[in-house]
């Protein structure tokens, strides 16, 4: 049987980890170390001619093990095992954080004088790091709203004068919080447009809300994917971490990157999630089958206005959208509450089951009022153009069961 025929969820438990090394031990164990001894002084001069790029190894052979910083054997299993699970890619690079990886992937792609070509709303860490940081450092910022088309686009960075400095198109797809899906095809095809011979315009996907079991936008010609590993990847709330996928060529660079940078994730936290991906599968199916029952149950609720899940679509160009590049809807539901912020304080208030709390993605469920929580920081007339108003609730279905679940919702809202 040949590892490319099994399916990712078959590979999770073994891959990429040797039971001879440690003893016959089943699982992985934690090389809690710093660093590594060398077996002589000539091998330890041979890695670090690696590590500095004097050597470059042939293809499939991987450095000695060195220092923490560089390399470790949990962050080298998790990190084969990952570029398994999304579909498309060669290679993944593990951190400490997801903003550890989208910052790390910006800085190595984009100079000076570059643009970021963006979707509209971003992540707040992700909206900050470029509007308050990359613009220190001369890099500039140029957002695009959802349902805007192509020409528009086109139209707007061509009068803007910024066609030719444009060197990465970020995408975040489903937008959070209100479940917006953004085009992946068309950001590849405006990347395509404004690449020339000595110049690719990469596109960079925040697949943190969908993927890598429902949403493949390698395949769908992005270029990599970045994640933060603290949602589905890790799963239980008990890490924060993060990842990029992609081409062996992308994710070498941005290794060096970190290399530097210092972002990795420590042993304990690439242990940790490792240990996620064995049921990464498992645990999203379930999300998605218990948020499509807690959907149909919120749709009927009396006291609920309008629910935002891809169950259903007013709009067909979302349901194009979401045909195109999502194979099931997901475990993210918003919904807006009839009233405004005490009606939805008075809710919240009185979940038992379901915990008050940002973050999403895990075992349990979550969820917490954007205006005043996670998106407080946006101002107020953005807050109305994505329709993030007070009425509106973000919930992250967990593994429960989902009759206890409707049965939460329906006594906080009595
Ligand atoms: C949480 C999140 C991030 C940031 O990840 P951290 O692990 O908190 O650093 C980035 N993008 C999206 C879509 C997220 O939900």
């Amino acid at each position: 049987m040949s590892e490319k025929n099994v399916h990712p969820e078959s590979l999770m438990m073994t891959l990429g980890y040797n039971p001879e090394w440690s003893e016959g031990s089943v699982k992985t164990p934690i090389f809690q170390t710093s660093t590594f001894v060398f077996k002589s002084a000539e091998e330890g001069k041979q890695f670090f001619e690696v590590i500095t790029g004097k050597k470059t190894l042939p293809p499939g052979q991987t450095n000695g093990l060195v220092y923490s910083r560089f390399n470790n054997p949990n962050l080298e299993i998790v990190e084969c095992r990952l570029a398994v699970y999304e579909k498309g890619a060669e290679d993944a690079c593990v951190f400490e954080s997801g903003m550890a990886a989208i910052s790390t992937v910006m800085l190595e792609f984009m100079r000076p004088g570059d643009i970021v070509l963006h979707s509209n709303p971003l992540y707040g860490g992700t909206n900050t790091f470029f509007k308050s940081i990359l613009s220190r450092y001369h890099i500039g910022a140029h957002g695009f709203m959802p349902g805007d088309k192509e020409e528009d686009i086109m139209k707007a960075i061509d009068a803007a004068g910024i066609k030719d400095k444009i060197s990465v198109i970020f995408v975040e797809t489903p937008a959070n919080p209100n479940n917006v899906l953004i085009d992946i095809a068309m950001c590849v095809s405006i990347a395509k447009k404004l690449s020339t011979a000595d110049r690719k315009v990469l596109v960079v996907a925040d697949n943190t809300y969908m993927g890598p079991i429902w949403q493949h936008p390698i395949p769908m010609g992005a270029d990599i994917c970045v994640y933060s590993a603290t949602k589905y990847l890790g799963g239980h709330s008990d890490i924060v971490a993060g990842a990029c996928m992609g081409s062996k060529e992308h994710i070498t660079r941005v290794k060096k990157m970190r290399n530097n940078l210092g972002g990795m994730s420590g042993p304990h936290t690439a242990w940790l999630l490792t240990r996620s991906l064995e049921t990464l599968k498992l645990r999203m199916d379930k999300q998605c089958e218990n948020a499509k029952v807690v959907a149909r149950y919120l749709r009927s609720h009396p006291k609920v206005e309008k629910v935002y899940y891809f169950d259903q679509f007013d709009n067909p160009e979302q349901e194009r959208l979401y045909k195109a590049q999502c194979s099931e809807p997901g475990a993210m539901i918003s919904f807006d509450v009839k009233g405004g912020e005490a009606e939805c304080f008075k809710f919240l208030n009185k979940l038992k089951l379901i915990k008050l709390a940002v973050s999403l993605g895990s075992t349990e469920s979550l969820i917490q009022h954007p205006y005043s929580m996670t998106h407080a920081g946006v101002p107020e007339d953005i807050k109305a153009k994505i329709n993030v108003t007070d009425k509106l609730i973000r919930f992250s279905v967990g593994v429960e069961n989902p009759q206890d679940l409707i049965a939460d919702i329906e006594s906080a809202f009595k």
